[in-house]
């Protein structure tokens, strides 16, 4: 074949190509619009997503970068793991929040029963649901920060991105119950050495946990109950969500809720909030 026949020949194979990208965009925007707007922008476009993923899928398909034992032995000041076992005092904390769906539900459980939690809240969230975050505060719960877009900070993991997503979320909380938090939550509970030293300097601790729901698991509500009744421990921090993806679903949480709360109250537990368990300031 001759060069310049060559030529042709891909020139019009360009076209064709081209020609039939073009065609099939405009039939997939046509098909997009011919959805009711109520229905695919609701949830997903107006709701701040988990920028590292779903829990479930993260906590899935990662191990911890390091262990939290190890991080809680090798900075034993910063990094909080549980409080004195010598007591019958335990802590329920929530991570994810504000959720519009759910938190006002775990409040109204916690309202009915008298017991305070400690909300690790997402700084994008806080900024949308302000009036959640309001009656958190207002019903006696402490609230601490959990990141802005909820990253894997190991994944990102420089000084910056970390530095950036604690301070917009401390003056985002501070803006609307005006006090600056010093409690932090990594997503996912990833961090490594130079994170934990950074949020050090910060005036954070680190507050991890001993005991955790597999919440994020969704599993029935029973067996979520049963795992956290089964492992209780004096001075449990207890990691549970108000909060989840737009298409994650924290019914079984709240639920389990009605049966660990009275359960371990009649077990002769009492509830406190994580700072009063430690015995650590909340607020710088
Ligand atoms: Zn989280």
């Amino acid at each position: 074949m001759k060069k310049h026949t060559v030529i042709k020949l891909l020139i019009a194979f360009l076209i064709l190509v081209t020609a039939s990208t073009y065609w099939f965009t405009l039939q997939g925007e046509a098909q997009t619009s011919d959805v009711p707007a109520s229905w695919w922008k609701k949830d997903k476009d107006d709701f701040p997503e988990l920028k590292g993923g779903p829990e479930k899928f993260e906590r899935m398909k990662r191990q911890q970068p390091v262990d939290l034992n190890t991080l809680q032995q090798r900075y034993p000041d910063t990094f909080i793991l549980r409080g004195p076992t010598n007591q019958n005092r335990i802590a329920l904390t929530f991570d994810d929040g504000p959720d519009s769906r759910y938190t006002n539900q775990v409040l109204d459980i916690l309202n009915e029963y008298n017991v305070p939690a400690t909300f690790f809240l997402l700084g994008s969230r806080a900024v949308a649901y302000p009036e959640i975050v309001e009656r958190i505060n207002n019903e006696g719960h402490i609230i601490g920060n959990h990141t802005y877009f909820h990253p894997n900070l190991v994944d990102e993991g420089d000084l910056d991105t970390l530095e950036r997503e604690v301070t917009r979320t401390e003056d985002a909380i501070n803006n609307i119950v005006g006090y600056r938090t010093s409690l932090f939550r990594p997503p996912y509970g990833f961090l490594y050495n130079e994170l934990v030293e950074k949020l050090a300097d910060m005036q954070y601790r680190v507050i991890a946990w001993s005991l955790d729901s597999l919440d994020w698991q969704e599993e029935p509500s029973d067996v979520i109950a049963n795992r956290v009744i089964d492992e209780i421990e004096p001075g449990a921090i207890i990691l549970m969500h108000d909060g989840a993806d737009w298409d994650g679903d924290r019914t079984f949480t709240i639920e389990a809720l009605r049966e660990i709360i009275p359960t371990l109250q009649a077990q002769g537990y009492e509830f406190v909030t994580v700072p009063d368990l430690v015995g650590i300031p909340y607020a710088k």
